[in-house]
C-alpha cells in the first residue's frame, strides 16, 4: 500500500468533483458508508474510460456513489448494481434519480448470492466490479464470471484488506484470520486462473484488475 502521505498527496491534486457528487461523499463520511476511497475510485474510472463498457455489473451499490461516478465517466455505459441493505438501496435510488441516471443505472435489491437469474437478464457484461462482502468474493466470481464477455474486465476491490493479507502473524481475532484466509485464497485463485491476466494495484484498499482472455 502507498503511505498515508503519498495517498494524501494524490488526493490533494485530484480535480474537484461537482457539488452534487461531493454531497454523496459527505453523506457517506457522516454515516460511515464504505464508498470507494478517492484514489481507488479514480483508478477504477481510468479502466472504465479505457474499456468503454456497454454494460457494467456492480456487486455492492451502497448508496450509488461508484455506480453514478462510472455512469458519469462513460456516457454510453449501462450499469446493473446489486445491494442487499434496504436503507442503502433506497438512498441509492434517490441519488441515481437526482442525477437523472435511472435510465442507465438499474438497481437490484437483494443478496448477490441469490440474484443470478435477474442479473442474467441483462448479460453479457463487459465490465464487472466486485465491491461487496470480502469473505464472499469467490462466490460472486463463481456466480457472475460466466456472464462476462470475452476480453471483459473484472475489477475486485479491497483485495489487500488494509495490508492484512501480507501479515504473517499478529492478526488478533479468529474472524479476522478467517476473512484474510478467504481473501488470500481468492487472490491466488484469480492470479493463477488460466482464463484471466490479472494484476494487483496497491491503491485504496487494493484493487485486482483481471482481463479475460479473448
Ligand atoms: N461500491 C460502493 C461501495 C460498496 S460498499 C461505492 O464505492 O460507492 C459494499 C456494499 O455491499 C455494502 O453496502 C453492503 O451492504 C453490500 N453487500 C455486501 N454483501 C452483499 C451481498 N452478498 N449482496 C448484495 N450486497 C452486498
Ligand atoms: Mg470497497
Amino acid at each position: 500500500m502507498v503511505s498515508n502521505e503519498v495517498n494524501q498527496y494524490i488526493e490533494k491534486i485530484i480535480p474537484a468533483r461537482s457539488e452534487q457528487v461531493l454531497k454523496i461523499e459527505q453523506y457517506a463520511k457522516l454515516h460511515n458508508v464504505p464508498i470507494m476511497e478517492l484514489t481507488g475510485m479514480e483508478t477504477l474510472l481510468s479502466y472504465v474510460r479505457l474499456k468503454k463498457p456497454k454494460r457494467i455489473l456492480e456487486v455492492g451499490t451502497a448508496i450509488g456513489y461508484s455506480a453514478i461516478r462510472m455512469a458519469l465517466a462513460c456516457q454510453t455505459a449501462e450499469i446493473i448494481s446489486i445491494e442487499r441493505d434496504e436503507e442503502r438501496y433506497n438512498i441509492a435510488k434517490e441519488n441515481v434519480e437526482s442525477f437523472h441516471l435511472e435510465n442507465r443505472i438499474t438497481l437490484l435489491f437483494g443478496d448477490a448470492n441469490e440474484l443470478q437469474k435477474q442479473v442474467e437478464n441483462y448479460a453479457p457484461y463487459d465490465f464487472i466490479f466486485i465491491d461487496a462482502a470480502k469473505g464472499q468474493y469467490q462466490n460472486f466470481f463463481d456466480h457472475y464470471s460466466s456472464m462476462l464477455s470475452p476480453d471483459g474486465i473484472i475489477v475486485t476491490d479491497n483485495v489487500l484488506f488494509r495490508g492484512y493479507v501480507a501479515e504473517e502473524s499478529g492478526l488478533e481475532s479468529r474472524r479476522l484470520r478467517s476473512l484474510v484466509k478467504k481473501i488470500r485464497s481468492f487472490n491466488e485463485y484469480i492470479m493463477q486462473h488460466p482464463d484471466y491476466q490479472s494484476s494487483i494495484l496497491p491503491v485504496g484498499d487494493g484493487m485486482m484488475v483481471s482481463i479475460r482472455n479473448s
